[in-house]
């Protein structure tokens, strides 16, 4: 479905509507200025990051600020910053190419997502032009850098639960509080900070290091990301001026959650180039290391990890790239300076963020899961790399929403609308329902490329409308109680965008490429949707049978299977040339 005035597709109409190849965004799109971004981006980890890797995690912040400031000079903070307040004012398909190419440090990359993201953003799109004026050009170059406190010890998914106070005491706001788990705090500037005004009503602030009362806590001894700073923030009887309140009183939540739209996209982004990272030394040191007298890379075993790691990034990166895309070009047919139009340009793709947020992180931790294996022993040594990886992975099912969190407000935030009409599934789940009831219609085997997972893709949107509307009808107003339900659901339209996502990737290689050099994508997307098709169907089964039963569930299983039904693909053969194809190349070769 598409939005009637400016005819781009809606967000989460991928579910009522086939997407088309040739309008979906990928690398073969990228401008001369999002290669050049993503180039400067590399040789900045390659030849200044990474070897200060042991210095960083060290907690040696000095190296981080230095290598913040060095960032700032090759432009890589001012990203997202307007142009009119000193920064470079590209599209986010360029701020996704800074977060994928520096995420193979995970410490720096967090350090700098914290400064880029949470901590500038929210005066870019919130600050009056005071407040721009005041820190944003500092914040472009690093001579200041930024932290975001929203987390207390009390409430981190319930963020809105904070204690910390806000008074206004004649020109002065006058905090207090603790904040928790504040990324940069041992060596930020400039602290973006949430406060109930009188207790009562959520609020965001600018405090400064140097502002009275200010202070923060010990560094956390954390599993990964041991480069990243995280301490509390301490607020005592802290007085700071009347105009550093950001946003409007009691309307903190915007600012918190909108910021947290962005911060999912880019971390979906960076778990993409941290699986790259992993997959590439996983591969070089599989066909390095020999046992029984071959390197083990010649082993199924090890080639079958090998496979599923490089489709778990294929179909990750085709998720991230085409939501860039929608993004951009909803952005493009929005009037730049006005702050307000962009945020919610993005927040229409809110859906999406958060499936990227959650199957972005659980990608990566299966990809440096396997990782650890092919390296053996020498995984669990902290000389090798992928030890690194894998701690440095877990966060990212934690922060920015925990996963739980952003999978309940999958379902939720498309069943808003919904209910509110933006979003016509609920006609489109009883069109199935009425299908589902007809006798089923015997068709011609699909032919050609890729035509039979196309035709799964379809299946798969119709599965998860059909179990959707039985669990609508079955719980209505209380499907927000049934989190087992929306969980499923939740899985289920994250499979539906990554299969489809890797599909019209797929397809739109082929009519540009030729069917022969996109060999390699066809195979990835074939394994993954057919993978998919067995998981969809558990998912939509065990969904089904919480919310219906006798008849109808059994009618409903039919029509599941229906939606299914395929002849399954040799398991093998595709994820060996798969494998085969990184190993030769020594890399991830699919993108
Ligand atoms: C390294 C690190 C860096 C961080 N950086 C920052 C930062 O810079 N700024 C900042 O403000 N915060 C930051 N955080 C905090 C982070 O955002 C929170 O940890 C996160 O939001 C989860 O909150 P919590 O830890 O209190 O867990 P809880 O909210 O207590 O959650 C515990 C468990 O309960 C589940 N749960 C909670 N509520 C529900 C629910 N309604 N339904 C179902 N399940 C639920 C969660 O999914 C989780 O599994 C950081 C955390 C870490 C570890």
């Amino acid at each position: 479905m598409a939005d009637t005035q400016t005819d781009r597709p809606r967000g989460g109409s991928f579910l009522v509507q086939p997407g088309t190849p040739e309008a979906t965004f990928t690398p073969e799109d990228f401008t001369e200025e999002q290669r050049m971004i993503a180039q400067t981006t590399r040789e900045f980890l390659e030849t200044e990051v990474l070897p200060q890797l042991e210095r960083i995690e060290a907690k040696d912040f000095e190296v981080t600020v230095d290598l913040m400031h060095k960032a700032g000079e090759l432009g890589l903070l001012s990203v997202s910053i307007p142009e009119q307040y000193g920064g470079l004012e590209l599209d986010q398909a360029c701020g996704m190419l800074v977060s994928e190419h520096l995420a193979k440090c995970g410490s720096f990359a967090v350090s700098h997502g914290g400064h880029t993201g949470i901590g500038s953003l929210p005066i870019v799109y919130f600050g009056t032009d005071e407040q721009k004026q005041h820190y944003l050009p500092r914040l472009a170059t690093g001579e200041l850098l930024a932290a975001y406190a929203l987390t207390e010890a009390g409430s981190g998914s319930d963020a809105l639960a904070a204690k910390a106070t806000a008074v206004l005491d004649g020109d002065s706001w006058v905090l207090n509080g603790e904040k928790m788990w504040i990324t940069n705090a041992a060596f930020a500037d400039v602290f973006i900070t949430f406060a109930k005004v009188d207790g009562e009503h959520f609020s965001c602030f600018i405090i400064e290091k140097s502002d009275p009362g200010v202070s923060t806590g010990k560094e956390e001894q954390k599993m990964g990301i041991e480069g990243s700073s995280t301490r509390t923030l301490i607020l005592q009887d802290t007085r700071i001026p009347k105009s550093r309140l950001l946003g409007e009183i009691g309307k903190g939540h915007k600012i918190a959650f909108n910021i947290l739209n962005i911060g999912r996209f880019k971390l979906g982004a960076g778990a993409m180039g941290a699986a790259r990272a992993c997959l590439d030394d996983s591969v070089r040191y599989a066909s390095e290391r020999h046992q029984f007298g071959k390197p083990i890379a010649a082993f199924g075993a090890i080639q079958q990890m090998i496979a599923d790691m490089a489709i778990k990034i294929w179909v990750g990166e085709s998720m991230v790239y085409r939501t860039a895309g929608l993004i951009d070009n909803a952005l493009a047919q929005i009037d730049k300076s006005d702050p307000q139009a962009v945020l919610k340009g993005i927040e229409e793709y809110a859906v999406e963020c958060s499936i990227i947020k959650v199957s972005g992180s659980e990608y990566l931790d299966q990809v440096v899961d396997h990782g650890v294996q092919i390296y053996g022993g020498y995984g669990y040594s902290k000389e090798y790399p992928v030890e690194r990886y894998y701690r440095d992975s877990r966060i990212n099912r934690i922060f920015e929403g925990t996963n739980e969190i952003n999978r309940m407000l999958i379902p939720g935030m498309l069943i808003k609308r919904a209910q509110k009409g933006t979003l016509p599934l609920l006609a489109a789940a009883k069109r199935i329902q009425d299908e589902i009831l007809e006798p089923p219609s015997f068709e011609d085997e699909e032919t050609g490329v890729l035509a039979v997972e196309g035709k799964l893709v379809e299946g798969f949107k119709k599965l998860a409308l059909l179990v959707s509307g039985v669990a609508v009808q079955k719980f209505l107003m209380t499907l927000q109680e049934q989190q087992e339900v929306l969980l499923g659901l939740a899985d289920i339209v994250q499979d539906v965008y990554a299969a489809e996502s890797a599909w019209l990737r797929a397809k739109k290689l082929v009519a540009t490429k030729g069917e022969e050099a996109a060999h390699l994508q066809i195979l990835a997307t074939q394994v993954f949707v057919h993978d998919t098709a067995d998981r969809i169907e558990v998912l939509a089964r065990n969904t089904l049978a919480a919310a219906a039963e006798g008849d109808e569930l059994r009618t409903m299983l039919a029509a599941a299977r229906r939606f299914t039904k395929r002849l399954p693909v040799n398991p093998v053969q595709p994820r060996r040339a798969l494998a085969q194809a990184q190993i030769e190349a020594g890399k991830y070769c699919l993108s």
